[in-house]
């Protein structure tokens, strides 16, 4: 029997994680391992071509049927489950970026089956976590999951995805400083529940980067597989807790807002990087604690956007989503909660960090 933990129905880990160069190689022992015999492979029509054209012929005889993923709709994983509901299926293979593994996560949780997630990029924490970001009627919405029950995370098909992408992936990593530091805030304030093995968790692989800040470089092996890995262990944070507090602090309201309100162009890392120098500014300025300098200039470094105009948002768009931000969850405290700044605070902030 899983607990009800948190808003999370059901806790559990990956029982195999691999980080390679060569993951993808062991997918059929892992199904044989399993005893799956009789799986769906979810992709998308251009890794397909990339990667999952290969996946497919090495697991000949395991596989079902191929989907590839549309829209992330529910409806469009009932009309899946409504066109799959007479056959035998044992087991999810999801190869692809977020999309791909969040309808994978949610199928195989609707049907009770476990999933396997075979990233094709690193753009966020979502590679082996229990939440899956649906769009419905034009708004994001998360929608709890199983997590993966593998997660084969192959640096070859990782270091071969757009670099954009990669980069995205460093600014969500990047955000579990604020989120961490929220979290205490929490803690010290209002008297929440906080774990120190998960938080140490989400902060490890991001710190560790952050100390090559000098010579930070996603093209560097040791880099790329660190990044890949603190992903990987920030979905497994959110298994921990029962929620996704290590890794979603006021960055990710301000985020969030941005999606609400539609505007920007920037990628879910894009927005975040952005989001947590504003809140390590706030940090540092309201408690002495954090380096917002550190992690701009880490960001600079990999050539992912530290301004505003980056991600095609103006300066007014970008006041109204963090005011807009301070709405959002307000259960969950943060620097936000804390500080409450106004609009002019708003502005000193964005001007001082040279956001604008
Ligand atoms: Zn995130």
């Amino acid at each position: 029997m899983r607990k009800l933990v948190g808003h999370l129905k059901n806790v559990g880990f990956p029982r195999i994680v691999e980080v390679s160069e060569n993951a993808r190689k062991k997918i059929r022992n892992i199904l044989e391992g399993m005893e799956c015999s009789s799986v769906i492979l979810v992709t998308g029509k251009n890794v397909y071509k990339a990667t999952a054209s290969r996946i497919e012929e090495r697991l000949e005889g395991l596989i079902l049927r191929t989907i590839f993923v549309t829209s992330l709709k529910v409806g469009s994983v009932r009309k899946v489950e409504f066109e799959i509901g007479f056959e035998e299926v044992d087991g999810i293979v999801g190869v692809g970026g977020g999309r791909v593994l969040d309808f994978g996560k949610v199928l195989a949780t609707e049907i009770n089956v476990p999933f396997i997630s075979i990233p094709s990029t690193a753009s966020h924490d979502g590679i082996a976590s229990p939440i899956a970001s649906f769009r419905e009627r034009g708004k994001p919405i998360s929608i709890s999951t199983d997590p993966p029950a593998a997660v084969l995370a192959d640096i070859t098909i990782i270091r071969n995805s757009p670099i954009r992408l990669v980069r995205s992936g460093y600014g969500d990593l990047i955000s579990n400083v604020t989120a961490v530091k929220d979290w205490k805030l929490g803690k010290d304030v209002v008297g929440e529940e906080y774990n120190e093995v998960a938080a140490s968790m989400a902060l490890m692989p991001a710190n560790l980067l952050l100390v090559e800040a000098e010579r930070l470089d996603l093209k560097t092996p040791s880099h790329l597989e660190l990044l890949v890995k603190g992903l990987i262990l920030s979905g497994v944070t959110i298994s921990l807790v029962g929620n996704s507090r290590p890794v979603s602090g006021a960055e990710h309201k301000f985020s969030h807002a941005l999606d609400y309100l539609g505007y920007g162009k920037g990628t879910h890392g894009e927005q975040v990087g952005l989001g947590t120098i504003i809140m390590e500014y706030f940090h540092e300025k309201a408690y002495g604690i954090g380096d917002w300098e550190l992690i701009k200039k880490s960001l600079e470094k990999i050539h992912a956007p530290t301004t505003a105009k980056e991600i095609g948002l103006t300066k007014e768009q970008l006041i109204e989503a963090l005011e807009y931000a301070k709405k959002i969850r307000r259960k969950r405290y943060t620097i936000l909660e804390d500080l409450n700044p106004t609009k002019n605070d708003f502005e000193i902030a964005i001007e001082k960090t040279g956001i604008v």
